[in-house]
């Protein structure tokens, strides 16, 4: 648990700072996805770079995820898999589905950027293999390239092109390890130095404000090295920081599972606001509910307190966690006909009522009279003619259900599984630089990945975090790395 609670880390002033203990151009706070990254990118730019890493060994949250990357516009993957895509088509797919006031700039940046980054993850030595996964989801195997958000769902399918961007390393099973390992490896060569149970505890300026170092501490020791350049912030974001998330995203208190290493506690957001950055989308949130597979669980209903559907059950799991938790006191359940019933692969999702009859599961559930009957006889109905007028449901998953007995999964809050990360954080332009309140660059100071505000916020697609993470951790090394010394 963080020691200071929801408060910016203030920042030392460098008169105050003796002597600087060491000394590089670039110094990176987090070695993970963002923060190796930057630290390729700034010393392929001929920087001297340092790593600090709180943990004993780089990798991060990034190292445990299941490695998938949002990339797209028309890769050689995407190609060989036999999909068009263009970064039109991706870019109108992010500004529809990352939420009201999508941040266009930075979106547009990353599609336009984005088959050269893959390009790049080939030349750090990441094999894909180009085969396509139809599950949206992870792929068991090797295969290389699947849909992991809505681009097949109602309505985004009808504004962008669909087409599949998670692409995944040639690995079975998970594969951020791997990455990360790779990566890492790729790092060292280019002689990028990191310094490992090193905890930053807060940025360095000088009187103008210009950030100049970083504070960290190492076996109960303080040391404080001097940025030459600059100070790139990639140390993850902030949801195993209670206060912080009961301050900013209070709704993840709900969420039972924090998809997250110790290293998320807010402290590198910390350190960039005390130094001037400003926060910002700091309610948004990623939260995945694993409610399928198996597939057929997409053609059931799920329903809310009040007996009635609210969204298209064929939504990715990332859309239905956020939706669901966010229902009436987070209470959901999926109702299934005796044609369609499984349970969820991932566990989670109690039997809450059977019965012979809708009313008779209406009676189970204590929903008031008619309520439920009337949600399953308008889907019906509609499903019968392949339609669904209330949510678009697309026709794989559009059928009546009429076969009892009728099976009802509680998939509530406190019975499912609903994982959790955060996506707010400190305000960058497209030059990955950290924006004070009034959006002036706080000099010499950058930030990534989950230290930054995503521009997935809400809508997430899954691959977007490590993407954006990777892509904008480059930016911010490249151009950390061109900072005029001081
Ligand atoms: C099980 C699981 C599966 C997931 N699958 C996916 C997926 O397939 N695709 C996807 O896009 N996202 C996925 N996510 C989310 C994703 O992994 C993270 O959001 C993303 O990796 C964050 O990258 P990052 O570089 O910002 O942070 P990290 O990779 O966590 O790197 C931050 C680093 O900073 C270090 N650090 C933190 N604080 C300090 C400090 N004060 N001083 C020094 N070092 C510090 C940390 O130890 C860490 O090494 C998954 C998450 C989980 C848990």
């Amino acid at each position: 648990m963080a020691r200071d609670h929801g408060r910016a880390a203030a920042t030392r002033r460098s008169s105050d700072v003796p002597h600087f203990d060491r000394e590089a151009d670039v110094v990176i706070a987090g070695l993970g996805g963002a923060g190796v990254c930057a630290a390729l990118e700034a010393a392929n730019a001929g920087a001297e770079v340092l790593v600090l890493e709180r943990a004993g060994a780089g990798g991060g949250t990034t190292a445990v995820s299941d490695g998938m990357m949002y990339i797209g516009g028309g890769t050689a993957l995407q190609q060989a898999c036999g999909f068009e895509d263009t970064p039109e088509e991706m870019f109108k797919y992010l500004m529809a589905s990352c939420g009201p006031d999508p941040d266009e700039a930075r979106i547009r940046l990353y599609c336009d950027g984005s088959v050269g980054h893959y390009e790049w993850l080939l030349d750090q030595g990441i094999p894909f293999k180009a085969e396509f996964y139809p599950d949206r989801m992870l792929s068991p195997g090797e295969q290389g390239l699947t849909y992991s958000g809505n681009e097949l769902v109602h309505p985004f399918r009808e504004q962008a092109k669909p087409a599949p961007r998670a692409h995944m390393p040639k690995k079975e099973g998970s594969t951020g390890a791997f990455l990360m390992e790779r990566l890492i490896v790729a790092a060292e060569a280019k002689g990028v130095v990191t310094e490992a149970n090193a905890l930053c505890e807060t940025l360095v300026a000088d009187p103008d404000g210009r950030v100049v170092g970083v504070v960290y501490v190492k076996e109960g020791h303080e040391f404080v090295v001097r940025a030459r350049r600059s100070v790139v912030l990639a140390a993850g974001g902030f949801v195993n920081n209670e206060e912080m998330v009961g301050q900013y995203a209070p709704h993840l208190r709900k969420a039972r599972f924090n998809a997250a290493t110790d290293g998320d506690d807010g402290r590198g957001i910390r350190m960039g606001m005390g130094a001037g950055g400003a926060a910002v989308r700091m309610h948004m949130t990623s939260v995945t509910l694993p409610f399928y597979p198996p597939k057929s669980l997409m053609r059931g209903i799920f329903i809310n307190a009040s007996g009635q559907r609210f969204m298209p059950e064929d939504s990715y799991q990332g859309r239905a966690g956020e939706i669901c938790l966010l229902q009436e006191n987070g209470r959901v359940w999926l109702l299934l006909d005796d044609e369609n019933f499984e349970r969820p692969h991932f566990g989670g999702g109690e039997l809450a009522a059977v019965g012979e009859t809708i009313e008779e599961v209406e009676r189970e559930l204590g929903f008031v009279a008619g309520t439920l009957q009337s949600t399953v006889a308008i889907y019906n109905d509609h499903a019968a003619r392949g339609e669904d007028p209330l949510f678009h449901k697309s026709p794989e998953y559009l059928v009546p259900l009429t076969a009892p007995p009728y099976g009802v999964l509680d998939l509530s809050w406190d019975k499912a599984i609903y994982a959790a990360f955060t996506l707010g954080g400190l305000h960058t332009n497209t030059r990955a630089e950290v924006l004070d309140a009034d959006g002036h660059p706080v000099a010499g100071l950058f930030a990534a990945g989950r230290t930054a505000a995503s521009f997935s916020s809400p809508g997430y697609s899954s691959g977007s975090s490590v993407g954006e993470a990777m892509f904008f951790g480059r930016v911010a090394g490249r151009n950390g790395a061109a900072t005029t010394p001081h």
